[in-house]
């Protein structure tokens, strides 16, 4: 049982409600897909057993001693990323255009590092991660690595919970893919709805089934039921609804899961959401 939690963009709950998840259940597999921006290991804590370089992506490189400063290269490349024989590594896409008119064969394609995939051993078991270099590409690709290093310390049946990759964008279907429920964060405003909409066309193309969470709900009432509306006439499960609780962002500084705090309102409800997904799951 795959279950992944998404948001329509960043900033709306999603890693509060993810490590607390993570946090309460002990014997899932986690993985924190959200590679640009990955935090349930500072939540969770724990020692990094695995830890390897990610080749995220190919920068041309000039063998000096071959090039005739032709020019050929530089007329090429459409990035303007080579000069004089000299690449600009922050510039260069990795097309190999310019491999392929330099008569002299003086350009290769190198490998590039751009993060690394790692896997954590917490408390609450294992955490499949990744860190991307600022800037660098290709970070669906780096999802799909973190989900495939997860499934080799757990087996098809168990439970792997992802805080998935906000937004819509490919990393986002690397996220999702093959997941058997998604729980998606919204707030109550008028973008967050438009969000949700888009979110929710990503995970109903690849037939996962949703589930809704309106995070900060009493911020904007009206706004909530419009959600909770077009959730009913659309047949998706709205499963919780979080109270703004300014516990949260105390919870946040302190890196530690909201649950863990006894008079949290905001924490009292993810315990019942989590006890709720627990029933949809082992029906
Ligand atoms: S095309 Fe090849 S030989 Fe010509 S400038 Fe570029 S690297 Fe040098
Ligand atoms: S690989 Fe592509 S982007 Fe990089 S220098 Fe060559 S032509 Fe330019």
């Amino acid at each position: 049982m795959q279950l992944v939690i998404i948001s329509g963009k960043g900033g709306t709950g999603k890693t509060t409600v993810a490590s607390s998840f993570a946090y309460l259940s002990e014997n899932s597999i986690k993985c924190d897909c959200d590679v640009d921006a990955s935090n349930l290991h500072i939540v969770l804590g724990g020692e990094d057993i695995y830890n390897k370089p990610y080749i995220g992506a190919k920068v041309a490189h000039v063998n000096q001693e071959k090039c005739t400063s032709c020019g050929a290269c530089e007329s090429m490349c459409r990035f303007d990323a080579i000069k004089n024989g000299i690449v600009d590594e922050l510039k260069c896409e990795g097309c190999a255009a310019c491999t392929v008119v330099c008569d002299y064969n003086a350009i290769t394609m190198a490998d590039e590092v751009t993060g690394n995939e790692i896997i954590t051993k917490t408390s609450k078991g294992i955490l499949s991660r990744a860190h991307m270099i600022a800037g660098a590409e290709g970070s669906g690709k780096l999802v799909t690595d973190v989900r495939k290093n997860a499934f080799k310390y757990g087996a098809k049946d168990d439970l792997y919970i992802l805080d998935g990759t906000p937004g819509v964008g490919c990393a986002v279907m690397a996220s999702v893919t093959g997941c058997d429920l998604a729980l998606i964060i919204i707030e109550p405003s008028q973008s967050g709805l438009n969000d949700f909409k888009r979110v929710l066309s990503v995970i109903e193309y690849f037939e996962i089934k949703p589930l809704v969470c309106i995070n900060k709900y009493d911020i904007n009432e009206e706004i909530t039921k419009e959600i909770q509306c077009y959730c009913k006439e659309n047949n998706i499960n709205v499963i919780g609804k979080i109270p703004f609780d300014s516990l949260v962002e105390q919870s946040i500084n302190e890196l530690k899961p909201i649950v863990l705090y006894k008079d949290s309102f905001a924490g009292k409800e993810i315990i019942k959401i989590w006890n709720s997904i627990n029933e949809l799951i082992t029906v």
